[in-house]
C-alpha cells in the first residue's frame, strides 16, 4: 500500500551508484528501513531530507513483512538550525537518534517515543543552556516507556522520602529495580553489583530529571561532579537493561573535542 508518515532519520548509507538506505523512526510504523532510488544523483527529488537531525514527512509504498520499503518521496518538515550548528546541542541530537535506534526493534509503534523525540527536539533547538541535562531526561524516559522506570522518591526499603535523607551522605542506587537504598537499609542488604553508591544530591537531580517535563529539563542546574555522577549512574542503567550496551558513538566525538 502507499502511505505516509512523519520520521526522523535515524541513519543514512550509501547503496550502490545513486541510492541510499536509510533507517527510520516514524510516527506509524516505528523504526522502518527503506531504499531511496537516486537519492544521490545531482538532481535527487529527495534533497537534504535524508540526512539525520530533521524531521521529515515521506511517501512509502508499504508490504509487510518485507526488511526494506521503498521510499518514493521524502520532504523536510522541520529543520534544527540550532542543533546544527551547536557542537554540543548536535552531539545530544545525535545521542538521542543513536539511542532511538539501539533500543527499538522494527516496526514496532511507539506514539508516545516518537512525540517524546520529537518534543526533546523542539526543546533542544530553543534552549539556551544545559542542553545534556536532555539526553538524561531521555534515558530515563525510555526505562519508563519500555516498563522499567525508576521510582526515586523513597527507599525501596524503609520508605523514608528523598527528602528526610538530605542529612545523609549517601544512598544506593539498584540499577535493576531503578529504586534507591537508604544508608541504613544497605548495610544490612545484599547490594548486587548493578547498585552504585551515589550522593543524595545526585539522587535528588535523577529524581528531577524523571519528573520534570521535557520543557524544564534544561532549567535544572547541576555542578560537574554531580553531572559526571549522573551520566556514570545513567550508563549503569543503560548497561543494565539493554542487553550488548555500549558507550554512546555521538558523546566520544564531543569528548574527543573537548579533550
Ligand atoms: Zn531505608
Amino acid at each position: 500500500m502507499i502511505t505516509k508518515t512523519d520520521g526522523f532519520v535515524l541513519k543514512s548509507m550509501r547503496y550502490r551508484d545513486t541510492s541510499k538506505i536509510v533507517t527510520f523512526y516514524t510516527r506509524r510504523f516505528g523504526k522502518i528501513k527503506g531504499i531511496a532510488k537516486g537519492a544521490r544523483g545531482m538532481k535527487s527529488k529527495f534533497g537534504a531530507a535524508l540526512e539525520p537531525l530533521s524531521l521529515i514527512s515521506m511517501v512509502l509504498y508499504k508490504k509487510e513483512h518485507r526488511e526494506l520499503q521503498f521510499i518514493s518521496q521524502c520532504d523536510l518538515v522541520r529543520t534544527y538550525r540550532s542543533i546544527e550548528t551547536d557542537l554540543e546541542k548536535m552531539a545530544v541530537g545525535m545521542s538521542i537518534l543513536e539511542l532511538l535506534n539501539r533500543t527499538t526493534h522494527d516496526e514496532e509503534e511507539n506514539a508516545l517515543l516518537f512525540e517524546t523525540v520529537r518534543t526533546l527536539f523542539e526543546v533542544l533547538e530553543s534552549t539556551q543552556k544545559n542542553p545534556m541535562n536532555l539526553l538524561y531526561g531521555f534515558q530515563l524516559r525510555l526505562g519508563t516507556i519500555f516498563g522499567f522506570g525508576v521510582s526515586l522518591e523513597a527507599c525501596s526499603v524503609c520508605g523514608r522520602s528523598l527528602e528526610s535523607l538530605v542529612g545523609d551522605s549517601f544512598v544506593w542506587f539498584q540499577a535493576g529495580k531503578g529504586a534507591l537504598l537508604c544508608e541504613s537499609c544497605a548495610d544490612g542488604h545484599e547490594v548486587g553489583s548493578a547498585t552504585r553508591k551515589i550522593s543524595v544530591a545526585t539522587a535528588q537531580i535523577l529524581s528531577r530529571f524523571h519528573s520534570a517535563r521535557i520543557e524544564s529539563l534544561s532549567s535544572i542546574q547541576l555542578d560537574q561532579r554531580t553531572g559526571n555522577e549522573v551520566d556514570e549512574t545513567l550508563r549503569s542503567y543503560m548497561r543494565y537493561h539493554f542487553e550488548g550496551w555500549k558507550p554512546l558513538k555521538s558523546l566520544e566525538v564531543l569528548q574527543r573535542v573537548h579533550g
